[in-house]
């Protein structure tokens, strides 16, 4: 079944939103601030309104995507929202997104915030993963439609955590990265490029990975037994970690800064317990 949705901004991520309705037969209405952005979906199909209260006013369901919150408050404050679901997938913080959705819920809507993890060329396919957080019925309102842009999941009523899952997406995602990088600057230096590294790197990445689950229950109990290997002894590979490196004449920071939170951590004498003790490091300001 086919349902109608408005598209409110046409950004690089926005124009990805509404081709992808229309590509799934959803009757689509767009509005962009310049309007010119609206021009190949217009030719695709879309139906192309002047203000922001006419395209509020063409369906149920109201898709946000601009640039920040401010942005946002900008564009709704231009219309009367009751009885619309505003899905706002502009991204932001969590705090920004449970102060949306009280302000839409004071204006006689619904909200369902979501972060997109994918770029706009996904949008579209299996591929593109959109996280929602908000209450079920609303999710299950909207997921119909939200299936036409990848592989939605609902996280839960609090309209945070869409942006909280977000931002410990992109903890993850930097921390590979940085950490891939460390390893390849250390190699180049003994003439080991990237690409010969990478499998290897690869390789510890995934094992690590394995480790989550058995680790994830230790923070879970708050009990940290040394299974396999004590805080001190990852420490002394630390302090080794930071020597070579500074020997090499690679960038030092990084391993420092692993080095100083589980120093702190066995200063509080977690030394003999497991890694996963360090989530009282992270747990603080
Ligand atoms: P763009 O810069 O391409 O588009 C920004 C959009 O916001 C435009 O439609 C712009 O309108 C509109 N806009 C900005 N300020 C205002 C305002 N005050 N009033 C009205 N409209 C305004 O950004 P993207 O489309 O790439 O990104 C949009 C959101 O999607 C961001 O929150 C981004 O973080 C998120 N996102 C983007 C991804 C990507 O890969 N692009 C990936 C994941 C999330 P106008 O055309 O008139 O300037």
């Amino acid at each position: 079944t086919t349902t109608p949705v408005t598209v409110l901004g046409l950004g690089l991520m926005g124009r990805a939103l509404a081709r992808a309705f229309l590509s799934a037969g959803h009757p689509t209405t767009v509005w962009n601030r310049t309007p010119s952005a609206a021009e190949e979906l217009v030719a695709g199909g879309a139906r192309r309104v002047d203000t922001v209260a006419d395209a509020v006013h063409a369906g149920r369901l109201i898709v946000v995507c601009l640039t920040d919150y401010p942005a946002v408050y900008a564009v709704l404050e231009q219309a009367d929202l009751a009885g619309t679901i505003v899905v706002n997938l502009t991204s932001g913080d969590s705090a920004q997104a449970r102060a949306a959705a009280r302000w839409t819920e004071q204006r006689g809507a619904r909200y369902l915030d979501g972060a997109i993890m994918a770029v706009p060329p996904v949008i579209g396919t299996t591929d593109a993963v959109l996280l929602h957080s908000g209450a079920q019925a609303d999710f299950d309102a909207a997921a119909p439609v939200l299936a036409a842009l990848g592989t939605v999941t609902h996280l839960g009523a609090d309209h945070g955590l869409a942006a909280l899952y977000d931002g410990a997406g992109l903890a993850m995602m930097w921390s590979v990265l940085n950490a891939w990088l460390q390893g390849t600057a250390m190699l180049r230096t003994a003439g080991v490029d990237a690409r010969t590294f990478t499998p290897f790197a690869a390789q510890i990445a995934t094992g690590v990975a394995t480790w989550l689950p058995g680790y994830a229950e230790q923070v879970d109990n708050g009990a940290y037994p040394a299974e396999v290997a004590a805080l001190s002894t990852d420490a002394a590979s630390m302090a080794h970690l930071v020597e070579e490196c500074e020997a090499l004449g690679v960038n030092a920071e990084l391993p420092k800064l692993l080095k100083a939170m589980a120093e702190r951590a066995i200063a509080a004498g977690h030394g003999a317990e497991q890694y996963p003790v360090l989530i009282t490091e992270f747990a603080k300001p």
